[in-house]
């Protein structure tokens, strides 16, 4: 079925192709749980090829890479230090403390992307009373942030910084394959010395279901077993797996044109002084702004464009991110550019 509108709430919102659909029916299947179905295990593989990562395990969710690898990584009672803007740290449902015991250290950065000295000042002294920095955790791209790129030696010296510190790090590549569309640098390069990276299937990529949990040998061994305990174990995932493997070899090359409708939709908007963008302009498939003047409400925005035929998302602090998709096509951009100037030109008038 056809979405009712230009559907930007998030690049979560694509439906299986045909092509997909095809390849999960044909797919061929065993057990999940006990290592039996060649079609997980020939994705588990592919991705951590992909990621120069030694194992993969699959995931429902890029949610739950997440919180398998806090999980493994640390024990109750630590601490990890992340982005204040992280999906770990505000979008689920406080999984690292209600399931972990793990407190968070917030790092507040312009777009998700802090530094070393910032790493440094957040590890905790190994005393009786504070607790234990084990964990150092960031997002290629950034979500909430805005869709930045982390430059790669910046990457690599916050990981640096960590280990140097006997903290692990945990790389969130929910996006991580439009990091790469944007820079042309391999998801290997910036998976690279991390104890833990993930890619999700469910975004870009437009499966409906999935993400790839990767690190050593014997961090997915013990990542299987959390796995196992939240009820994450399945049975013929092949199903699913095949949509994964399928997105790898036809979805990847679109992320470039995804990128590109951001573009345009940025460069529409912003011609428009009523628009603020943050960042400056998008690097990748996710655009942020705000409004000016400021009586612009982000919430009303989005139920006006709604009313109108595109759907945006309001996230905060009178913000609004538009996500671009597999099903977004050159002119569904335009379309909705053309909407959203003439929704905040309306509210304009009337502020
Ligand atoms: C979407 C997202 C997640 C969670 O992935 P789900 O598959 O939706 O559970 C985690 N981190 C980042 C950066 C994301 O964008």
């Amino acid at each position: 079925m056809k979405p009712d509108c230009i559907d930007l709430y998030s690049d979560t919102q694509t439906r299986p192709t045909p092509g997909m659909r095809a390849a999960m029916a044909q797919a061929v299947v065993g057990d999940e749980q006990s290592d039996d179905d060649p079609t997980t295990l020939q994705l588990c593989e592919t991705v951590a090829d992909l990621l120069g990562l030694e194992a993969g395990v699959f995931m429902p969710s890029g949610t739950m890479c997440n919180l398998v690898a806090i999980l493994t990584h640390t024990r109750p009672g630590d601490e990890l230090i992340c982005d204040h803007q992280s999906h770990i740290y505000g979008t689920e449902a406080a999984g690292a403390a209600a399931l972990a015991g793990v407190s968070i250290c917030a790092l507040p950065s312009p777009h998700g992307i802090f530094d070393v000295q910032q790493v440094i000042d957040a590890i905790r002294p190994a005393t009786r009373t504070a607790p234990r920095s084990t964990l150092l955790t960031a997002e290629q791209t950034t979500n909430f942030s805005g869709g930045a790129v982390w430059p790669l030696p910046q990457l690599q010296a916050v990981r640096d910084a960590a280990h140097l510190h006997g903290l692990k790090c945990h790389l969130d590549g929910a996006r991580l394959l439009n990091a790469t569309a944007a820079t042309g640098i391999a998801a290997a390069e910036y998976a690279a010395g991390w104890d833990s990276a993930w890619i999700d299937l469910s975004k870009g990529l437009g499966c409906p279901v999935g993400a790839v949990l990767c690190g050593s040998a014997d961090f997915v061994r013990d990542a299987w077993q959390w796995k196992y305990r939240l009820g994450g174990a399945m049975r013929q995932s092949g199903i699913l797996a095949a949509a994964g493997l399928y997105a790898l070899e036809h979805h990847v090359e679109q992320l470039k044109d995804d990128h590109a409708h951001a573009q345009a939709i940025w460069r529409r908007l912003s011609a428009c002084d009523l628009f603020r963008f943050d960042p400056a302009r998008p690097s990748t498939n996710i655009l942020r702004f705000t409004f000016d003047p400021e009586s612009i409400n982000a919430e009303r925005f989005a139920e006006r464009c709604r009313s109108e035929g595109v759907r945006v998302r309001a996230i905060g602090g009178n913000f609004i991110r538009v996500t671009t998709h597999l099903d977004v096509t050159a002119q569904d951009a335009e379309t909705a550019s053309q909407i959203m100037l003439s929704v905040a030109r309306a509210m304009a008038m009337r502020a």
